[in-house]
């Protein structure tokens, strides 16, 4: 879809204030990039516009949209990307395609720890990674994270890549807690318990606990909700059936907590619009659209949580600042080929 208009050039030469009752009449348009699914936000798209009868323009992808926002430079139609993850959030402000935002709103309904010190990007929903641990054959209900590379789980640990985003963001944070030193043992044991190479996604770490590979599986909570509702996938209800969902260090710093978000482009042509979209996003409603289409947390408290997610019961999030762990992704990667965690338990 070609997302152009014309715009500037003309509006330039009227005087100020008739481009102002301009834009006070006409809502205009708002061009999004989405890494995010279309049925996660085409709801909450319709709700905006019909609210603010700003129209809305979407391109989805699945990889490439920064690279592609940057290769567009000044001309980009670019106004938002909105994207899963620390790792998405922070590359597409260090390639400079964000713009810092000052909006004293999204500063009130975002917690500081979910959004970019200097206002380039904002977490819009939570989630959490967390254990599933087998029903049958893991009898404790509490979990720490530094646990898992104790030799008591030997070959019982299923997870994916950890070069994975979601992986790196939770060993960044493991490096904050306890350092470099101490991450790089810990990683090793962790390693060292693995049941097999790490392969695959969040969902099939817990197939390979309803199989029988291993008796815990690092996942975000999201999935649960998706292997029980996935009317494509039903063999995957029984997965799910088959693990409980342990939130790590309930008793002292509480769980890891990644994000979805949103940046507003650096040329964003319609910025007004972009601002009033990620707010839109932040409020009340669009908080609890967009958290519940997902099986997701709001980023922002007291927003009511889905009656499902809800069911998996209430847990204490880390509420380290994901500006501190976003820096440190870069070490965790390095450590994560250091002790070469995905070649398996065996090397
Ligand atoms: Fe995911």
């Amino acid at each position: 879809m070609r997302l152009g208009f014309a715009r500037a050039s003309a509006l330039a030469l009227l005087p100020l204030l008739a481009i102002t009752s301009v834009q006070a009449q006409t809502p205009g348009e708002v061009n999004i990039y989405s890494y995010r699914q279309p049925y996660l936000i085409e709801p909450l798209l319709k709700e905006f516009t019909q609210e603010t009868g700003i129209k809305v323009n979407v391109i989805f992808a699945e990889k490439g949209l920064i690279e592609r926002i940057q290769a567009e430079g000044r001309n980009s139609p670019a106004d938002v990307l909105l994207t899963v993850d620390i790792g998405n959030l922070t590359q597409a402000t260090a390639a400079g395609i964000g713009q810092p935002i000052s909006s004293p709103t999204l500063e009130a309904e975002i917690p500081a720890a979910y959004r970019a010190e200097d206002g380039q990007w904002f977490g819009l929903t939570r989630r959490a990674r967390v254990i599933y641990a087998s029903k049958e054959r893991v009898k404790q209900d509490s979990i720490t994270y530094e646990e898992l590379a104790d030799p008591k789980w030997r070959g019982k640990i299923c997870t994916r890549s950890g070069q994975h985003p979601y992986n790196v963001a939770l060993i960044a944070s493991m490096i904050a807690h306890h350092g470099e030193a101490w991450t790089e043992e810990w990683l090793k044991g962790v390693k060292a318990n693995l049941a097999h190479k790490p392969a695959g996604n969040d969902r099939l770490q817990v197939k390979g606990v309803y199989a029988g590979e291993c008796d815990l599986a690092l996942g975000n909570t999201y999935y649960m909700g998706a292997m029980l509702t996935d009317e494509k996938e039903p063999e995957q209800k029984a997965w799910a059936e088959s693990v409980n969902i342990l939130f790590p260090n309930s008793s002292d710093r509480g769980t890891h907590i990644n994000v979805s978000g949103a940046v507003v482009a650096k040329y964003a042509p319609h910025q007004e619009n972009a601002v009033k979209l990620v707010e839109f996003l932040a409020s009340d409603k669009g908080q609890e659209m967009y958290a519940e289409v997902n099986h997701e947390y709001p980023v922002k408290e007291g927003v009511s949580w889905s009656p499902l997610v809800k069911s998996w019961g209430d847990f204490k999030p880390d509420p380290i600042s994901l500006n501190e762990v976003a820096a440190l992704r870069k070490k965790a990667s390095e450590l994560v080929d250091k002790v070469g965690f995905d070649d398996g338990p065996s090397s």
